[in-house]
């Protein structure tokens, strides 16, 4: 981006006089002193600590002005531009927002309780074909991060895919009236912050916010297998269009061949085509079909999307295949476990083909709240001792899950361990792993299994 001072301190309704500075140039905006470009604007947040207190740092590392809080006295200790406003935050939205009305690119926004990322990773590639695309930077999903994504645009963008997360009522209604979409697309509907909201039914509820900044002749693409979703759309009034695997959906696989490290599948509306992504987990089909519905939408030539599914630059930190040490293949997913998701990556990685022992580590998941012990147990279902021959557990949550399998498993196959007694895992799978093994690890990020991957994998 490029704006003068003097355009944004209109846009964001400053409260001093900048007129000495009007010209001063802006190229970008950041809230971390630590990490930002010359020419960047300040913003200071309230997080943690005071983003106030690291002004002066960002005006060393190259800021070329900052925003200031008017209950917060100047303490900068430059005469470089210090705009005061009502709150910085709400600044910097309202500055997403002006810029997103000045560059006035088709706008896809993208929720779901899982597969955000990967959809719009997978949106953004097709749309690429035929298109200059800015997407959301890594996960940034939130209150901050969607202005951040929106004032990331080069003044060529002509499309934005924007990942949208929440884990309150409310969240989306507001990002979603912050951009407008043009689509709006929902992946599925999973268990996610059941914690706070109870039951699906109200998580349905908070996804349909992503439409109340819908415009009037957009799309919502969503996932029609989810009967909680058939049931809230159907008094919508903008344009529906359903991907799934059920023959209803407008937009339905009606093959899928998973291979360990990718897909192939069909789709109802080019028989003739074959289309492959690169990644495993057959969930992924639907997040493929959701990305394929929004190109088709937005009329990218089938040709273009197949290529771009095959090609896809996922964000880091999904589910990967990595080769440890020993030799043996590491499927991670360490940054993100919830019940839906857990189910389906073992689904997957009990068919991963190999000649040596399938391994699982397997830690809590978090924010399930009264639903925990349930949700944990219900996991049992996706272990045969056939297919799955080792279980390594950590995590007081998992201690319910271990009572359900160890009549399968035995003390032997089967281990449980609290989280400070990491290292003793450690080392109890470095003496198991056989270089003809796979091993899936999966955990809420606050269990730290990237430890573990650490230990196997350098
Ligand atoms: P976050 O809430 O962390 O932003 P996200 O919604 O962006 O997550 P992804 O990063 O795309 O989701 O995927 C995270 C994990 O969710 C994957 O590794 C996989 O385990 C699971 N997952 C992805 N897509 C689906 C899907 N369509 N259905 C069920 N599970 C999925
Ligand atoms: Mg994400």
């Amino acid at each position: 981006m490029k704006m003068k001072l003097a355009e944004i301190a209109k846009a964001i309704a400053v409260k001093n006089d900048i007129t000495k500075w009007q010209d001063v140039e802006i190229t970008s905006v950041a809230f971390d002193s630590r990490n930002l470009a010359a020419g960047a604007l300040f913003i200071p947040l309230m997080g943690q600590s005071d983003g106030h207190r690291f002004a002066n740092a960002a005006f060393e590392n190259g800021a070329a002005a900052t925003l200031w809080a008017t209950d917060h006295e100047v303490t900068t200790t430059t005469d470089q531009p210090v705009l005061i406003v009502d709150d910085p935050l709400q600044s910097l939205q309202e500055l997403g927002k002006y810029y997103l009305h000045k560059i006035n690119p088709m706008v896809v926004a993208v929720t779901g309780s899982n597969g955000k990322t990967t959809t719009k990773d997978m949106i953004a590639s097709i749309l690429s074909t035929q298109m200059n695309v800015t997407k959301t930077y890594a996960n940034f999903n939130n209150q901050i991060g969607v202005p951040m994504t929106l004032l990331s645009m080069e003044p060529n963008t002509e499309a934005v895919v924007v990942e949208m997360g929440m884990d309150h009522f409310g969240e989306l209604d507001f990002l979603s009236r912050m951009v407008n979409p043009d689509v709006a697309v929902i992946t599925m509907i999973g268990e996610a912050h059941i914690e706070f909201f109870g039951t699906r039914d109200k998580i349905a509820d908070a996804k349909m916010e992503i439409t109340h900044g819908l415009k009037e002749d957009g799309t919502l693409v969503f996932n029609g297998d989810e009967p909680l979703l058939i049931e809230r759309t159907a008094s919508l009034a903008q344009q529906q269009l359903k991907f799934g695997r059920q023959l209803e959906n407008d937009l339905y696989a009606t093959s899928v061949n998973a291979a360990t490290h990718e897909i192939t599948f069909t789709v109802n509306q080019w028989p003739e085509e074959d289309f492959t992504i690169p990644m495993m987990g057959e969930y992924n089909v639907n997040n493929a079909l959701a990305a394929l519905t929004v190109g088709q939408l937005l009329h990218v030539s089938v040709g273009n999307m197949r290529q771009a599914l095959a090609n896809v630059e996922l964000t880091e930190n999904r589910a990967q295949w990595i080769q440890g040490t020993a030799g043996e293949q590491i499927l991670s997913d360490v940054y993100n476990s919830n019940p839906t998701a857990a189910k389906q990556v073992l689904h997957a990685f009990a068919q991963t083909p190999t000649t040596g022992h399938r391994i699982v580590v397997l830690g809590d998941m978090l924010e399930l709240g009264d639903a925990s012990p349930r949700l944990h147990a219900s996991l049992a279902d996706e272990f045969d001792a056939a297919a799955i021959s080792d279980v390594y557990l950590i995590g007081p949550q998992m201690k319910v899950l271990y009572e359900r399998l160890i009549e399968a498993y035995g003390t032997e196959h089967l281990h449980h361990y609290d989280v400070e007694n990491k290292q003793q895992l450690m080392n109890d799978l470095e003496k198991q792993i056989q270089p003809t093994d796979v091993v899936m690890l999966k955990a809420s990020h606050g269990i730290h299994l990237e430890t573990v991957l650490q230990n196997l994998a350098d």
